[in-house]
C-alpha cells in the first residue's frame, strides 16, 4: 500500500521544526529514521497530513560524555550506538541492546529518539534505558523539559511528548566501577521483535553486595516495564544463586503480559520473564566482576 497524501517539510533548525509542529498540531508527525513511521503510513494505521523530517537539523547525532553522564543525540542510529567504543567501554548494555534491533537496514536507519518516542512495548530501547535509569530531553517551541524515562514511557505507543515537542537527547548516568549490564532477548527468528526480553544493569560494592539494580522488561506489558520487585530483591544483597533466583521469580510477578497470537500466551511470556531475568542478571554480574 501507499500512504495517503501528505505535505513534507525538512526544516534545518529545531526552532523551525517545533514551530511547524505547533502550527499543525496533531496533524503533523516527526520523521526520524522512518523505520516505524513509514510502515505505519503505508499500512494506513496512521495518516499524518504533515511530515516534519528532522534529519537535516544539525547537532542531533552524537555520543559524548557530559559531566557524569553519557549523552546520546536523538538522531543517533542504532548501528552507531552498537559500534561506539565509548558506549561499549562505559555502557556495554546499550551497545548490546542496539545489536539486537531488527536487521542491518533497520539499525542503519532507525534512531534511539525515534524508537523511544514510538513507545512500542516490544521496542528494545525502553527496557534498556529503564535499566540504566536514563532521562530524555525534549524541546518545544518555547521551553525544554527533562523527563526520567519512567515518566516518559506512558503506555502503548504513547509517550509524554506533546504534539509540538521533539525528543533531542537521551542521557544516561555513568556507572561506577564494578558495574555490568546485559540485554537478553528471545525472538522467533533473527531480526524479529522480542517475544520477551530483559535488560539488567547492576553495580557491586567492594564486598560483592549489590549497590545498584536496574531491570527493564520488553514485550511483557502494555509498555516497557520496570521490574521493581526484582530490583528490590537484588539491592543490598550479595548476588548469590539464591538471590538471583528470587529476583527472577519477582520479575515474573512484575511482568504483565497479554496473550500474543504471534509470539505466545501470557503464561509462556511470564515464564520467559523469569528465565531471561535469571540469565540477564547472571551475565550482568559476571561482567560487573570483570570491571575494576
Ligand atoms: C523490519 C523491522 C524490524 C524491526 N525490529 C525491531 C526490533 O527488533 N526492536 C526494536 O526495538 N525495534 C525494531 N524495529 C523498529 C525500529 O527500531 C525503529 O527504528 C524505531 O522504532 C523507530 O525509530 P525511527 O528513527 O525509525 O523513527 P520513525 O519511524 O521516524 O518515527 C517513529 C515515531 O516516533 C516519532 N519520532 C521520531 N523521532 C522523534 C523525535 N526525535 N522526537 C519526537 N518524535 C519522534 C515519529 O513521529 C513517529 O511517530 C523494527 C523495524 C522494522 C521496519
Amino acid at each position: 500500500m501507499v500512504p495517503r497524501k501528505f505535505e513534507y517539510f525538512a526544516p534545518t533548525s529545531l526552532k523551525d521544526a517545533t514551530s511547524l509542529l505547533k502550527k499543525h498540531g496533531s496533524d503533523a508527525k516527526v520523521l526520524a529514521g522512518g523505520m516505524s513511521l513509514i510502515p505505519v503510513m503505508k499500512l494506513r494505521l496512521g495518516s499524518p497530513a504533515y511530515i516534519v523530517d528532522i534529519n537535516r537539523i544539525p547537532g542531533l547525532d552524537y555520543i559524548k560524555v557530559a559531566g557524569k553522564s553519557v549523552s546520546i543525540g536523538a538522531l543517533t542510529r542504532h548501528h552507531t550506538i552498537e559500534t561506539s567504543k565509548l558506549v561499549r567501554d562505559k555502557l556495554g548494555i546499550l551497545a548490546e541492546t542496539a545489536g539486537w534491533i531488527g536487521d542491518p537496514q533497520v539499525r542503519n536507519m532507525g534512531t534511539i529518539g525515534g524508537s523511544l518516542s514510538h513507545c512500542d512495548p516490544s521496542g528494545d530501547w525502553g527496557a534498556a534505558i529503564l535499566a540504566v535509569r536514563g532521562s530524555v530531553r525534549v524541546k518545544g517551541p518555547s521551553k525544554e523539559r527533562v523527563l526520567e524515562i519512567d515518566d516518559f514511557l506512558v503506555d502503548t505507543f504513547t509517550s509524554a511528548l506533546k504534539d509540538d515537542e521533539i525528543l533531542t537527547e537521551v542521557s544516561v548516568p555513568l556507572p561506577p566501577p564494578r558495574s555490568g549490564g546485559a540485554y537478553v532477548k528471545l525472538e522467533r527468528r533473527s531480526g524479529d521483535f522480542a517475544t520477551a526480553a530483559v535488560a539488567v544493569q547492576v553495580s557491586l560494592d567492594a564486598k560483592g553486595v549489590c549497590s545498584y539494580a536496574g531491570i527493564g522488561l520488553t514485550a511483557l506489558g502494555s509498555k516497557n516495564l520496570r521490574a521493581s520487585k526484582a530490583e528490590a530483591a537484588l539491592l543490598g544483597n550479595p548476588l548469590t544463586a539464591k538471590a538471583i533466583e528470587e529476583a527472577a521469580e519477582a520479575a515474573a510477578e512484575d511482568a504483565q503480559p497479554t496473550p500474543d497470537p504471534l509470539r505466545g500466551s501470557a503464561e509462556y511470556k511470564t515464564e520467559m520473564a523469569r528465565v531471561y531475568t535469571k540469565r540477564g542478571i547472571e551475565l550482568a554480574v559476571q561482567r560487573a566482576k570483570k570491571v575494576k
